[in-house]
């Protein structure tokens, strides 16, 4: 997969091969990286790429044509079938599900804008699609793009060591992850659910796939809403429904 990130901040890239999960899949290949810098673009004296926004008010407005320029120079260096994305609080909500949509992909341009924005008409005469991380707003799309690359990147087949470990991830099956422990058998004071310590396998499998089901009831019902539940996942859910009154009524008494 090769990215392509527009930027005023390339030194950013260099902080990135060590980063983790992207910095390995840097190393063995999966993925490359190319920023372009639209300052580069520009045609005047002071390489230019902001102005005042019309109509006035606060801020500087990112110019159509430098990073019109460094979205062209990129596709020219990214295989065809690549698309480029805004990142912009204004996009579509960002997922799982979307990051496995983008990981099919041979190639992604990620636009990252600075200030107050970039100006419209670049969004119809560039973009494909606009992409949001989420309901806050930062002050530039660098981090937001670095997100995006990771949770694309981490999906791609040979990045993570363990190709199961994607898998079980919040939201690839439309649940949350289920709760994790590790040695020691005893720490802070309490223990680990004897059931991870029996060695049946089948009874973890049901316990986990539990856990998933009862937290996403309790923290995201929304998840739950537009999935369809299996009849095991029903009981299973059931069970921990039933477990966490019999709890709340015992802890009355
Ligand atoms: N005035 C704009 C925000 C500009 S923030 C508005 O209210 O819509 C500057 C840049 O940061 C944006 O152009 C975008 O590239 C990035 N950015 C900020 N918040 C973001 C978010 N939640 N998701 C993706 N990109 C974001």
């Amino acid at each position: 997969m090769q990215f392509g990130i527009v930027s005023l901040f390339p030194e950013l890239g260099k902080e990135l091969s060590s980063l983790g999960v992207i910095g390995r899949a840097l190393e063995l290949g999966k993925v490359s990286v190319h920023w372009e810098n639209p300052r580069v673009h520009a045609t005047d004296r002071h390489r230019t790429v902001d102005d005042r926004p019309y109509g006035g008010g606060p801020g500087m407005v990112m110019q159509v044509d430098p990073l019109a320029a460094a979205i062209r120079a990129l596709r020219e260096q990214l295989p065809a079938g690549s698309r480029t994305l805004l990142m912009s609080p204004q996009g579509r909500p960002f997922d799982q599900s979307q990051a496995a949509t983008l990981a099919r992909l041979p190639g992604l341009i990620l636009v990252c804008g600075r200030y107050e924005g970039v100006d419209e008409r670049l969004i119809a005469l560039e973009i494909d699609e606009e992409i949001s991380v989420g309901d806050f707003v930062v002050s530039g799309g660098e981090l937001p793009a670095l997100l995006v690359m990771d949770a694309v990147t981490r999906l791609l087949p040979g990045v993570l060591g363990d190709a199961q470990s994607a898998a079980q991830d919040s939201f690839v099956e439309g649940l949350l992850d289920c709760p994790h422990y590790t040695r020691p058998e005893e720490a802070g004071g309490a223990g680990v659910p004897p059931v991870l310590l029996s060695g049946d396998h089948e009874q973890i499998r049901r316990w986990r796939l539990k856990q998933s089901l009862g937290r996403t009831w309790e923290r995201r019902p929304d998840l739950l809403r537009v999935r369809q539940l299996s009849a095991e996942e029903r009981g299973l859910l059931d069970e921990f429904i039933a477990e966490r009154e019999a709890k709340a009524m015992s802890g009355k008494n």
